[in-house]
């Protein structure tokens, strides 16, 4: 615990552009554990006046200047941690997650803030290039060309339920967009608006501090579907950060496609994280990687998009006996509390799916209750996981299905009929490095990230980061939300053809 203090009431309003709003409705927030409070409920006429405040505040913010934004960053980061302990106690208690990770999580997001900071006051992102002019070139002159980076304007995020610090309000998309020059209008979760609310007060003394206008950062709370949905169509948003479910990021991602005037949908998604373990790997350390993926397959109930919800290991005593250490270790897992009590039931839902299917083997089966998550095990093969797309679907919790191949090819073969993902992991030893060598290709188009010898619970914030992937891991391949390259998603090339020194813009000039 920090020296801060933990006390903390929530008021249960919006913040637009500046103001604290009471909304005519509330809803009742579900906490894991201590009180309920109740939240405005959004509406399409706040996200009206935070996109139009938002707007506003782009002809200023977006022509601040690099170290003003970082300077801005900084101040952010400052005010949350100055609310440290209030932000782990409201955290916690909405989301049952513990405090060490709440305040890692802080962490992370703070960190994530003073990195785009620095990120920026670099200027690389800006990627500026310039061909000089050739006044006397034939057949034809060529002018001055200059080009850059912008920003695109505001910004619609929505976090995450499983990451109430670091893919929410002031998460990895309000910092990369915030850092480009973009305003932000963020649709609160529903599953932890007392954080969000804390953490957008942060946000809201650091406006303040720094002299920003007041349209750069709204929150608005959820309570109702309409408020996303209002928020992606809103003509004057011109981009969607979004971390969430297939289901929940396909239909904002068509609302976005149908616009009149169509905009980029980022959305991180789910993902089953393939891992897949080759010959010598399994004949010399096939019970260690059983315990190693039954810790991440466990990690924080299960509830990442980055879980290893599939491991494709070959039939025989090796193969065995990493199933065997692997339902060892998920046996000694103690019950442990979901997010929200929808996600939970969602999880029920998927293990009834997988029991519910004569294609796979129950390894271990437990009866997740209540809101509490218990580990389950599966096995298959690859000729009935390749028949059974469904199989392929993320589960959101501690379920974790085995497909056993017969050999090299049968594990290639398998690997080409994955979906998109946002990582794929290889356990391999010296010896396994030719069959490495013919796997990475196939899975270097399957996934965003690709590991040798580790967990892919555990997304490093740095430059190289790549947090994302082909559909369904997200909606949009090129783009990345974890770490500095996530800041291209909010920027736009211009080129300036022949403009005169001082009418350039402030980096170029
Ligand atoms: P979710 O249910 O999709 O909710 C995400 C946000 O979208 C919430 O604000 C939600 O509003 C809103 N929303 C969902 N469906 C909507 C619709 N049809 N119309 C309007 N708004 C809608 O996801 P979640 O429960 O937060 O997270 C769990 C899922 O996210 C898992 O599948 C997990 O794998 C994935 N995830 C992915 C990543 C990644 O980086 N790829 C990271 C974390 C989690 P309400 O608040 O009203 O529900």
């Amino acid at each position: 615990m920090d020296g801060t203090s933990p006390d903390f009431t929530p008021h249960g309003k919006h913040l637009i552009a500046g103001d604290w709003v009471a909304g005519e409705t509330r809803f009742t927030s579900e906490p894991a554990h201590g009180p309920a409070h109740d939240y405005s409920v959004g509406t399409p006429d706040l996200v009206d006046r935070a996109c139009r405040a938002a707007e506003d505040a782009f002809w200023t913010y977006g022509y601040t200047t690099r170290e003003q934004r970082a300077v801005f960053l900084g101040k952010i980061a400052d005010e949350i941690e100055a609310r440290g302990a209030a932000i782990t106690a409201i955290g916690t208690s909405e989301t049952g997650l513990p405090e060490a990770r709440l305040e890692g999580e802080r962490g992370r997001t703070t960190g994530q803030l003073r990195l785009f900071a620095s990120h920026i006051r670099k200027g690389d992102y800006l990627d500026i290039r310039h061909d000089q002019a050739l006044p006397d070139r034939q057949p034809l002159a060529r002018p001055e060309l200059f080009m850059m980076q912008r920003p695109i304007g505001p910004v619609a995020v929505f976090g995450a339920s499983n990451f109430p610090l670091a893919f929410s309000t002031a998460g990895g998309d309000t910092a990369a967009a915030l850092a480009a020059g973009c305003p932000v209008v963020v649709k609160g979760h529903s599953a932890h608006p007392g954080t969000g609310e804390i953490v957008a007060e942060a946000i809201h003394a650091a406006i303040v501090a720094c002299d920003m206008p007041a349209g750069v950062f709204s929150l608005i709370q959820g309570g109702k579907r309409d408020v996303g949905q209002a928020l992606v169509q809103h003509p004057l948003i011109k981009a969607v950060g979004f971390t969430g479910s297939l289901g929940g990021g396909r239909a904002l991602f068509d609302l976005c496609a149908q616009r009149p005037e169509p905009i980029p949908f980022f959305g991180e998604l789910g993902s089953v994280n393939p891992m897949f373990i080759l010959e010598q790997a399994s004949s010399a350390r096939g019970e260690e990687i059983g315990t190693g993926w039954a810790g991440s397959l466990t990690m924080g109930a299960g509830q990442f998009c980055t879980n290893p919800g599939i491991a494709v290991v070959a039939k025989g005593a090796a193969g065995d006996a990493f199933v065997k250490s692997a339902a060892a270790a998920l046996q000694d897992v103690a019950p442990q509390k979901m997010l929200t009590d929808g996600i939970a039931a969602a999880y029920r839902d998927g293990k009834a799916r997988f029991d519910a299917r004569n294609a796979v083997r129950p390894v271990l089966t437990t009866d997740p209750e209540g809101r509490m998550a218990t580990p389950n095990l599966y096995e298959t093969d690859a000729e009935n996981y390749l028949r059974d797309q469904s199989l392929g679907e993320e589960v959101f919790g501690p379920l974790g299905l085995v497909v056993r191949v017969s050999d090299r090819a049968e594990m290639e073969h398998l690997a080409r009929g994955f979906e998109g993902q946002l990582t794929a992991t290889i356990q391999m030893d010296g010896g396994d490095a030719e069959d490495a060598r013919r796997l990475l290709p196939i899975l270097e188009r399957k996934a965003g990230r690709l590991l040798v010898n580790g967990f892919p619970t555990g997304v490093e914030v740095a430059d190289t980061m790549v947090h994302g992937g082909p559909y369904p891991a997200s909606t949009n391949f090129g783009a990345t939300s974890v770490g500095t390259l996530s800041i291209r998603r909010f920027l736009r090339p211009v080129c300036y053809q022949n403009v005169p020194a001082d009418v350039l813009p402030g980096d170029l000039a």
